[in-house]
């Protein structure tokens, strides 16, 4: 038997507490009211034959497998959607039974082709495995095995879509195996929310259809991979089975990805990768996935990864591979003669948050321990560290407050800056079934994203804000909800600073926080923010979940300290369905600052200049700590311009292509006399480095990651890593070349010293963890089993702190050279800067970084879709095609930043968050115009990387 189809229950148990009592086959067994038989047949231990049910989705009854008798009721009822009753008497096995079901089988066998020896679901196929359990030995019917792919229906033009589909990069379709069991349709619909699929047709000719008789490719499919799972045969069989073959073991771990963290089984043929299953177990997740967790995982054998160190004197200079012993000692001795000559405060680091929590903490321990300064940053600088600050200052701990479960205990789910269809698909899939089920849902966004309005999934209400007036919006819903006394002064009174909230009331109440005050400067109609507002304060339980959109702004910090106000003022903290959630983007995003990536924090948040937290590493390291925070990344470059700051060691991460202004980036990383650059491939930033470290993927090596909900989930070592050593042992054996004394022998080592000396994580070790599955933090005596909700009873800093939140406009204005707003987003088939996604197949889905452009200032501008346009502002300039949208209004245009030949980032500013240097991403003011192709830089950077990626791929192939 394969490793997919595990045993399925049926309907899931009811919460129902009442227990029902009944007989089957001659058992007694007892379950809660609700329960359907087949599952109350499971725990008697008794295994129902069957085809269309499984745990994926809610029961269905067509196949006709599962029937059963029960005493004194005619016919012979479905199993999975009959439901248990008092006393009821159950016959699983008669005689009566097994001849329906054979029957039944011969049918679906007479419509199937026979080829299961060269079938590539051979083993692990249910229509195989329930033939034998039903004890069908005989078709009389032959074996037209074709009935639901050449039946003409309504018209010859459409033998092209009934052929077999492989339209899809990942997964193949073949109608001449599907039993339209409709278990691809329903979890389509019951577990993505994406209903691309339908059964057309009657009898026979009765088929899966994406769309309008489309190929999979063009159909709204997005490619989730939940229908190749729920199939029971090899009708959707992803592509990977077919060419590898049928996995044998399997390992499990975690997406390296998004801040979702979903779990994965890793399912192997021998060393090499078949599939990535969602983990039905996983606690994030629970069974699903994306398409870029499930099926973009290539990019860990493209051509294109380097696999061997190299260095250069001078960055004009061609590579040079050399040994790791070479690459190590040449960068320790750089490292130190910078120090030697320019100063301690010379070098600096900065930690990666797409690797593990041991990684990121080995990192900054270097630089503290061997470097002797707190020159370490990480890349939320660049998004969520206004997060850290706003929730912080507030409630007193920098992450997010409930667990993904809680969403389905919402009553009104206020979405804002985010687009978690795009970025956090499967949180999102869960969001828009609780929609599906009557949750309210509230939107802030510049634009009519997928979470806005999509097919089967619409705000109630979107408020389509300004870029820029978050602060003015948000502060406005409080207004309302203090003027019109929503506040529940209860939850205030007992958990909050009673006379801050009197201060806070007093400054929202005033009449410029007004929606009609706000409504000027924002564009949001007054009486949508009043009716958000009592929406909000009064539907319920009110959850907040918001992203990049709230942080990459000159006010970051204020927004989230405004959301914050919020929560407090509506009693929305402390239990289930609640709370204020930072939708995290990169997969370790919460670790890395959790392990004290920031200049001013050690791991677990603590102040650098706290004296008795500092004995702590200052006793176990054996070395005093610098007690004054370091630099920033910004305040690195400026550095380095200024000549003050000489060599860096960046793990992980491509800040010439995420950061912005790219201009001043160059400068600073040109200025330095040693970059080293530890990652996959030779990303943007390599262009000035000096020492290049082949990096590992998530699949080579063993740690944690921590997600959006502070989730420590496993990662597991599926295979050696290609380059010779996890990223984790890169880092020992450079601090080993500095003279330290690190002698790690597994990162599960790594984490015991995290524990020991972390109180948030002091019960956490690859054991327990492996016990529990996952644990979220705190995790230590006061929560041995890990907090799924914080600030239950009190807040982490005791009292809730209501802070005014006065909007201040950003300093980047439109005017008559630069009229108007550029927002940036994610689309879903892409991650980040793109360096893993577009080595794989997802490109087919976006190729290329798109300009929206509304259709009124597309036609002001002479732009129809799909021109060349230039996208100027007072930074820089970029060459994209247009889109011609009403997504975006008018005065507000649009781009994705996943291609390096777009470089979104030339054009941002330096504009920043005014608490932590966040920067202003998401408002910049430019001008669009018609442009022939490419600008100049364009073409050469295309020339550049075109060579440079061939050198590597030569260097590979040698
Ligand atoms: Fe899950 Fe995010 Fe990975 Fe998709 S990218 S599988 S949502 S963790």
């Amino acid at each position: 038997m394969g490793l997919v189809h595990e045993i399925d229950y049926g309907t899931p148990a009811s919460k129902a507490e009442k227990q029902i009592t009944l007989s089957v086959d001659g058992f007694t067994v007892t379950v809660p009211e609700g329960t359907s038989i087949m599952r109350a047949s499971m725990e008697a231990g008794i295994a129902i034959p069957k085809l269309c049910a499984t745990d994926m989705v809610d029961a269905f009854g067509s196949c006709r497998l599962c029937l059963v008798e029960i005493e004194g009721r005619n016919g012979t009822p479905s199993s999975c959607t009959t439901p248990v009753a008092p006393g009821m008497v159950v016959h699983t096995q008669t005689g009566r039974l097994k001849d329906i079901r054979r029957g039944v089988m011969e049918l679906y066998i007479s419509d199937h082709p026979l080829d299961c020896l060269t079938c590539a679901a051979n083993g692990d196929c249910e229509l195989q495995t329930q033939a034998g359990v039903v004890g069908l030995r005989d078709v009389r019917y032959g074996y037209e095995g074709d009935n639901h792919v050449f039946k003409k229906m309504d018209g010859a033009e459409n033998f092209k879509w009934m052929a077999k589909d492989e339209s899809n990069p990942y997964f193949t379709y073949d109608p001449s195996k599907c039993i339209v069991c409709s278990r691809c349709v329903r979890a389509c619909e019951e577990v993505q929310g994406t209903f691309a699929l339908t059964i057309e047709g009657r009898g026979f000719g009765s088929r899966v259809s994406p769309g309008m008789h489309q190929p999979f490719i063009d159909s709204e499919c997005v490619s989730c991979g939940a229908c190749v799972q729920a199939c029971p045969t090899a009708t959707l069989t992803e592509k990977s089975v077919i060419q590898i073959g049928q996995p044998e073991h399997s390992v499990v771990t975690t997406c390296a990805y998004c801040g979702v963290g979903c779990s994965f089984k890793a399912e192997m043929r021998g060393d090499e990768l078949v599939r990535m299953v969602p983990y039905k177990d996983g606690k994030a997740n629970r069974g699903h996935s994306c398409v870029k967790g499930r099926f973009a995982y290539g990019y860990a054998t493209h051509k294109e990864r380097i696999l061997n160190p190299m260095i250069r004197e001078k960055i004009t200079d061609p590579w040079r591979e050399v040994s790791w012993e070479e690459a190590l000692t040449h960068t320790a001795n750089e490292f130190r003669r910078l120090q030697y000559q320019y100063g301690r405060t010379a070098i600096g680091g900065i930690t990666s948050s797409r690797c593990t929590n041991e990684e990121t903490y080995l990192v900054q321990k270097l630089i503290r321990q061997g470097f002797l300064n707190n020159n370490v940053d990480t890349c939320a600088r660049v998004c969520h560290s206004p997060t850290g600050y706003g929730l912080g200052q507030t409630y007193g701990t920098s992450a997010g407050t409930q667990d993904f479960d809680s969403v389905e205990d919402s009553d009104v789910i206020m979405v804002i800056g985010a687009n978690p269809s795009a970025a956090h698909p499967v949180f999102a899939s869960r969001m828009k079934k609780r929609i599906r089920q009557g949750a309210k849902l509230i939107v802030l966004d510049p634009r009519v994203t997928e979470t806005v309005d999509s097919v089967h999934a619409k705000a109630d209400y979107h408020l389509p804000l300004k870029p820029g007036t978050n602060v003015a919006v948000v502060t406005s819903l409080a207004h309302v909800i203090v003027t019109e006394g929503l506040f529940d002064e209860q939850f205030i009174r007992e958990r909050c600073d009673w006379s801050e909230f009197e201060d806070y009331a007093g400054f929202v109440s005033d009449e410029r926080h007004s929606p009609e005050q706000v409504e000027k400067l924002s564009g949001v109609p007054a009486e949508k923010i009043r009716e958000a507002a009592r929406l909000y304060a009064t539907g319920g339980n009110g959850a907040i979940y918001y992203g990049l959109g709230v942080t990459e702004h000159s006010q970051g910090s204020t927004t989230v300290i405004a959301i914050a106000n919020l929560a407090m003022l509506t009693g929305n903290i402390g239990r289930r369905g609640v709370g204020v959630n930072p939708l995290r983007g990169q997969n370790n995003v919460q670790g890395s600052c959790d392990m004290g990536s920031f200049p001013h924090e050690l791991p677990g948040y603590r102040h650098i200049s706290g004296d008795a937290v500092r004995d702590i590493y200052e006793s176990l390291w054996g070395v005093k700590l610098d007690n004054e925070p370091g630099l920033r990344i910004p305040n690195m470059l400026d550095a380095a311009v200024e000549g003050t700051f000489k060599g860096i060691y960046i793990q992980g991460e491509d800040i010439l292509q995420s950061d912005p202004d790219t201009k001043h980036v160059s400068a600073g990383l040109a200025a330095m006399e040693c970059v080293v650059v530890h990652d996959l491939f030779l990303n943007e930033t390599a262009r000035y480095a000096h020492v290049f470290l082949p990096g590992s993927t998530f699949l080579e090596k063993d740690g944690t990651f921590t997600n959006a909900e502070r989730r420590i989930n496993r990662v597991r070592k599926v295979m050696a890593p290609k380059n010779g050593f996890a990223d984790w042992e890169v880092t020992q054996k450079l601090a080993q070349a500095m003279g330290l004394n690190w002698n790690y022998q597994h990162p599960s080592e790594i984490m015991d010293e995290i524990a020991q000396t972390t109180p948030s994580f002091a019960k956490v070790s690859y054991d327990y963890l492996d016990k529990m599955g996952s644990v979220q933090w705190p995790c230590n005596e006061a929560a041995p089993e890990g907090t799924p909700i914080m600030h239950i009873d009190h807040f982490v800093r005791g009292k809730g702190k209501f802070i005014r939140t006065e909007y201040v406009a950003t300093d980047e204005k439109t005017g008559p050279r630069f009229p108007l707003l550029l927002t940036t987003g994610r689309i879903l088939s892409q991650y980040n800067v793109g360096a893993q996604t577009r080595r794989t197949e997802n490109v087919v889905w976006h190729s290329e970084d798109r300009l929206e452009v509304h259709p009124h200032d597309a036609e002001n501008r002479g732009i129809r879709d799909g021109d060349w346009v230039r996208l100027q502002s007072r930074a820089g300039e970029t060459t994209l095609r247009a889109l011609i949208t009403d997504r975006v209004s008018p005065g507000v245009v649009y781009t994705t930043f996943h291609h390096p030949d777009t470089q979104a980032n030339v054009i941002t500013t330096d504009f920043s968050d005014w608490a932590t240097n966040c920067p202003e991403y998401k408002v910049t003011a430019v001008q669009v115009a018609p442009s022939n192709g490419p600008s100049e830089w364009q073409e050469e950077y295309e020339d550049l990387s075109q060579r440079s990626r061939k050198i590597a791929t030569l260097e590979a192939a040698e």
